[in-house]
């Protein structure tokens, strides 16, 4: 098999100022603590995987590609222009929490557009031919931004404006795959009623988590209008691991693809479902992102003349992020992969009766 062209990441040092200050994790900080966190959603996650790309075992195969500022009506095509205005007014106001785990930052406002606008950029690249696939690394994710509502740290959706700028561009049928272990539910919510975007979600059995995330991903949540049939979601059981994405891309994913036909494919690309993941419990590894990439490639060549945008979203444990997200691009490029540096043993289908049964016997004779 030769390898797959060189693949364009697309990367604007902008976004790493969008400030989300310290926290509990991903809420506000404690007075119990001396010493509190960085957010979990921070610049270092970003850039540890722009390390891994430029110093790793793909540098050579890997273009990086500007990002740019996108334009509050370029915004306007997926979200609602008081919503964008309310935006920025709260940054000029100061910034601060907007949900329980969602902060802004005072000087958030350009670095949010520098992250909307690095996926356009990356949409930008495919489209016009430049290169057949491009990957926008950003902050902060998008996926959770509805048309309306910011959720989840996210404000702007990149992937639903790579989608929506695919479709301007020409392509006509675009398919969404979101594998970011939440809900994608901004981009389900922005493409509700279409038909000619059919997203596709597979994610962690979470539910709806509140005000700012009414959607409950759940399998009846179907379309409406003239989108009926155009969203799926794919809520795993927690711990569902690499069998349980990699058989969701096999049995769910390829076949709506053979009957959508798209001429585009968009990837919200997550690494929040790692074994590693302080808001994921789904036990995904290095070999199961590979398996993720090697299958849009397959996509990508079957369907799209092998051409596909994926766009950053979560993946918030710094150390194993970046080798996940290498093992998908290495998937992507049909490379060799990288052996896992954190591999473990992997957890056993459990036999818990069982253990539980012989503990129990003897004292039960
Ligand atoms: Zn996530």
């Amino acid at each position: 098999m030769t390898p797959h062209e060189p693949i364009a990441f697309h990367f604007d040092a902008r976004v790493l100022e969008h400030d989300t200050g310290l926290a509990l994790h991903e809420a506000a900080e404690s007075p119990w603590f001396v010493a509190n966190e960085p957010h979990t959603e921070g610049r270092l996650r970003i850039e540890r995987m722009h390390d891994i790309l430029e110093r790793g075992p793909l540098a050579d195969r890997i273009r990086f590609a500007p990002g740019r500022l996108a334009a509050e009506d370029e915004l306007a095509r997926v979200h609602d222009e008081d919503y964008i205005a309310a935006i920025r007014r709260a940054t000029e106001r100061g910034g601060g929490w907007v949900t329980g785990t969602t902060r802004l930052g005072s000087t958030s406002y350009e670095p949010l557009l520098a992250g909307a606008g690095t996926a356009l950029a990356a949409a930008e690249t495919v489209m016009s031919g430049a290169a057949p696939m491009a990957y926008a690394l950003t902050r902060p994710p998008g996926h959770h931004a509805q048309r309306a509502q910011a959720d989840g740290y996210c404000f702007f959706n990149g992937a639903a404006l790579a989608a929506d700028a695919a479709r301007r561009a020409g392509a006509e049928r675009v398919l969404v795959i979101d594998w970011d272990v939440h809900h994608g539910n901004g981009t389900q919510d922005i493409f509700y009623e279409r038909d000619d975007v059919l997203t596709v979600s597979v994610h962690m059995n979470h539910g709806a988590w509140g005000a700012s995330h009414p959607q409950t991903g759940q399998l009846d949540e179907v379309g409406a209008g003239a989108g009926i049939g155009y969203n799926q979601n794919i809520p795993l059981p927690l711990g569902a691991g690499n069998a349980g994405y990699l058989r969701s891309f096999d049995e769910v994913i390829a076949p709506l693809a053979e009957r959508f036909a798209p001429d585009m494919i968009v990837c919200a690309s997550g690494q929040d479902a790692s074994a590693y993941d302080p808001n994921g419990r789904h036990n995904v590894s290095m070999p199961g992102f590979f398996g993720i990439g090697q299958r849009v490639r397959a996509l990508a060549d079957r369907y799209s003349e092998g051409r596909a945008v994926l766009v950053q979203e979560g993946g918030y444990n710094p150390s194993y992020a970046p080798y996940c997200l290498l093992a998908t691009v290495e998937g992507l490029l049909g490379a060799t992969p990288t052996p896992d540096p954190l591999a473990y043993v992997p957890d056993q289908t459990l036999g818990l009766d069982t253990l539980f049964a012989a503990i129990r016997s003897p004292r039960d004779e």
